[in-house]
């Protein structure tokens, strides 16, 4: 910690500033300048007591942390890429991984030729809400359980792991019992009982980016995962809400090579939130591959005018075919497989 004084301050409050610094367990180093004198303060910051307090005295004038306040999602502690398994599928490995379904599971029909259509394109994780976050009370919420159920039956035929959402800690085992990965949506990325419990369960977490979330709140909230002993941590960008009407939210992709320096943890990109329109997805995917995402969850839908979620942003069955085929290239430039 960086700790500066104001101008002119007395030596007996000086001396008063270092005595505290010491009572909290930090080793004061004092630096007298002509009008105003630094404090290096040496010590884990994360583990002693913070000298955060010391804002509120008269003599102070700034208080600077010089380490990050996330430890596990830090690159310094695990400087290389960690990879999450999701049964036989690696996410943050060699392979970019596609996982791709609908906004919502609407019907046994739609989740099943949805399943089958995207793995034999290529996908290797099924996506699917059971419990839908919705804006209005009065729009679709999801099958629940029975959408789970249909989500098993899905992965029993395909052989693909499934994703999908845990809105409630009250539905943590139920949907950790069908699902491979959970979901923490972006309404819910600090909603931090919820993200322990998600964490207590051992699946994989995927947690999406709040809707005016920074960075180093994300990384924190990720940080609830790994300090709850579960390694699985996935980031998920979705997009931000800015000033932009053009698209739904605005994609940040300048997120994944910033979440790469300063963490371990997969990168998963989410173009179908981001843009709010099925004809940007394509571009948005090649640029999230190009700039090194480890997988993208993509919403693809056999019907998409008559989706009950998110209609304008789901791919059709075609146009998740013609995708995969035209991402290739970016795949392959991009050093992966
Ligand atoms: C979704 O994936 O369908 C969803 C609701 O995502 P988000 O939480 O990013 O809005
Ligand atoms: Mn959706």
């Amino acid at each position: 910690m960086i700790i500066v004084l104001k101008p002119n301050v007395s030596s007996r409050e000086t001396a008063a500033v270092l005595k505290e610094i010491k009572r909290l367990g930090y080793r004061p180093h004092l630096m007298k300048g002509v009008a105003r004198s630094v404090i290096g303060a040496i010590g884990d910051e994360r583990s002693h007591q913070s000298l955060d307090v010391l804002r509120a005295w008269p003599q102070v004038e700034s208080v600077t942390p010089i380490q990050k306040r996330y430890k596990l999602v830090s690159r310094e502690a695990h400087p290389q890429n960690s990879t999450v398994r999701a049964r036989d599928v690696v996410i943050g490995g060699s392979r970019v991984v596609i996982m791709a379904g609908p906004c919502s599971v609407e019907s046994e029909r739609q989740i099943l030729e949805t399943a089958h259509a995207v793995r034999d394109a290529g996908a290797t994780v099924l996506r699917g809400g059971a419990f839908k976050p919705r804006t209005s009370p009065y729009e679709f919420q999801g099958l629940g359980e029975k959408g789970l159920k249909l989500l098993s039956k899905a992965r029993r035929e395909t052989g693909l792991p499934i994703i999908t959402e845990l809105l409630s800690e009250a539905h943590a085992d139920l949907v950790a019992e069908h699902a491979d990965i959970l979901q923490i949506g972006a309404r819910n990325a600090q909603n931090f009982q919820l993200i322990i419990a998600a964490a207590k369960t051992g699946k994989p977490v995927l947690l999406k980016r709040g809707l005016s979330m920074k960075i180093e709140e994300w990384l924190l909230a990720g940080e609830y995962v790994l300090s709850n002993r579960n390694s699985g941590l996935l980031f998920c960008e979705r997009g931000i809400r800015t000033f932009e009407t053009y698209t739904r939210n605005t994609l940040d992709l300048s997120a994944i090579p910033i979440l790469k320096q300063e963490s371990h943890c997969p990168v998963v990109i989410d173009p179908s939130q981001g843009a709010g329109r099925a004809d940007l997805v394509m571009s948005l995917s090649k640029g999230a591959i190009a700039m090194g995402a480890d997988a993208l969850l993509l919403e693809v839908h056999p019907n998409p005018k008559e989706a009950l979620s998110d209609s304008a942003q789901q791919l059709s069955l075609d146009g998740f075919r013609r995708l995969m085929a035209e991402l290739k290239p970016f795949i392959a430039a991009a050093g992966r497989e």
